[in-house]
């Protein structure tokens, strides 16, 4: 059977470029710890080394500013207890936005039941926040702005350089959970305006369980989570990851110096992608920004159709597709970050992200939407809910008892 992975923001295939770096420090005599003084913990030392200014330069970043760690879920909690417990003599109010990662969103949440105020900032029916009401949210117990730099499930990118601009002019923390963002559109810590950053290597052809925290010079942050050794500079405490390490700063290299191409080819199958489904199917939304998006990243609302039944459909045709972020596909609940967008639940279940990769092609493309035609006519027959029923998805009153909900 045919397979099309449209799935690139879940996880993407590990480069060959990087697998055969992390191999050699898998095998032959490259096993030291990078702690050890002796010959084989040096040869370790100088790859972690050179990992770190590639990922440094990858975001115009300084290495003494990159902590290595076990991936983007890690570095936002690293990010954001860090500063939260060192400057809590200086106040207590965190602002984010709804449509975050649940690794800042549960983050943040559970800071709030710890002496922690936190604002939760709504966003625009495209899942933008704006920048007037992060101003307008701002008190003088304000410690930390963490928005991101772009949406997982809508792929929406966010004004993080204005963002940046008013934290600096208010002298307040600002964090950026670049997990999406890397490797697809740029991503410099200067032009950003970002004090701390996270990224994951997974999301950019690197390896799974590895990702780094940007925190730039001078800012108050101390390690609160981990207790342990003095390894990364008394910041991170545990033996370091070393061939995950080397596979992210190769990763790192790449997707810098791939980009322009791929996006290039990335962004013409995208377009073709949202044209295509625009034009053959009723009843679709896109989600997210119709502009200040991801390049490879196409998402869709279906209406009168359980999101769930597409992509079980989808798979036994051999595509692999999403209904939000990984983490909360294979739950009932709709995705919060629709919700917050205004998108109503009944619609909100319908909902399928596309996220395309360097090696799918228009092929890929013209395949999903063959395999897609039929199998939307099958789940719509079936649905309780339908236009003839005169039904009006809008008006859905959010009671959420199941999809079949008639109120
Ligand atoms: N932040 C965002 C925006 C993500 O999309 C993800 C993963 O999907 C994470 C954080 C978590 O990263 P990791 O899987 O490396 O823990």
């Amino acid at each position: 059977m045919r397979r099309v992975y449209f799935d690139h923001s879940a996880t993407t295939p590990v480069h060959p470029r990087v697998a055969e770096e992390m191999y050699r420090f898998l095998t032959d005599s490259n096993y030291g710890n990078p702690t050890s003084l002796h010959y084989f913990g040096r040869i370790a030392r100088q790859a972690v080394e050179e990992a770190r200014e590639k990922v440094a330069r990858a975001i115009g970043a300084d290495p003494r500013e990159i902590v290595f760690t076990s991936g983007g879920t890690e570095s936002d909690n690293m990010a954001i207890h860090g500063i939260a417990y060192t400057n809590r003599n200086r106040g207590n109010h965190i602002i984010t936005s709804a449509v975050e990662h649940h690794a800042v969103l549960n983050t943040v949440k559970a800071l709030g039941k710890q002496g922690f105020t936190v604002t939760i900032l709504p966003v625009d029916q495209y899942g933008m926040v704006s920048v007037d009401e992060v101003a307008e949210a701002i008190t003088d117990k304000t410690i930390l702005i963490t928005i991101m730099h772009a949406n997982n499930e809508v792929g929406t990118i966010m004004p993080i350089a204005e963002i940046g601009k008013l934290a600096k002019e208010k002298g307040i923390i600002f964090h950026t959970d670049a997990v999406q963002s890397f490797g697809k559109i740029p991503v410099n810590v200067d032009e950003l305006g970002v004090d701390l950053l996270s990224i994951s290597g997974h999301k950019f052809y690197g390896p799974k369980g590895v990702g780094a925290l940007y925190i730039r010079k001078g800012t108050r942050w101390k390690q609160t989570l981990f207790h342990g050794g003095a390894q990364e500079r008394l910041r991170r405490a545990g033996t370091e990851n070393v061939p995950g390490i080397i596979g992210l700063g190769k990763a790192a290299e790449l997707a810098v110096e791939n980009m322009a191409a791929e996006n290039e080819m990335l962004q013409a199958l995208r377009d073709k992608l949202i044209r295509e489904v625009k034009n053959r199917f009723k009843h679709v939304r896109l989600t997210g920004h119709p502009v200040l998006r991801l390049p490879n990243h196409a998402s869709f609302c279906f209406e009168y159709i359980e999101g769930e039944s597409m992509l079980l459909s989808l798979d036994m045709k051999g595509v692999a597709a999403s209904s939000g972020s990984a983490c909360t596909s294979g739950s009932l609940e709709p995705s919060h970050v629709l919700l917050a967008m205004g998108i109503p639940p009944e619609v909100a279940h319908g909902s399928i992200r596309l996220t395309l990769g360097k090696d799918n092609t228009e092929e890929d493309v013209d395949y999903f939407l063959e395999v897609m035609e039929p199998i939307v006519e099958r789940l719509r027959s079936m649905s309780p809910l339908s236009e003839e029923t005169g039904y009006d998805l809008d008006r859905c009153n959010g009671c959420r008892i199941s999809h079949t909900c008639r109120a």
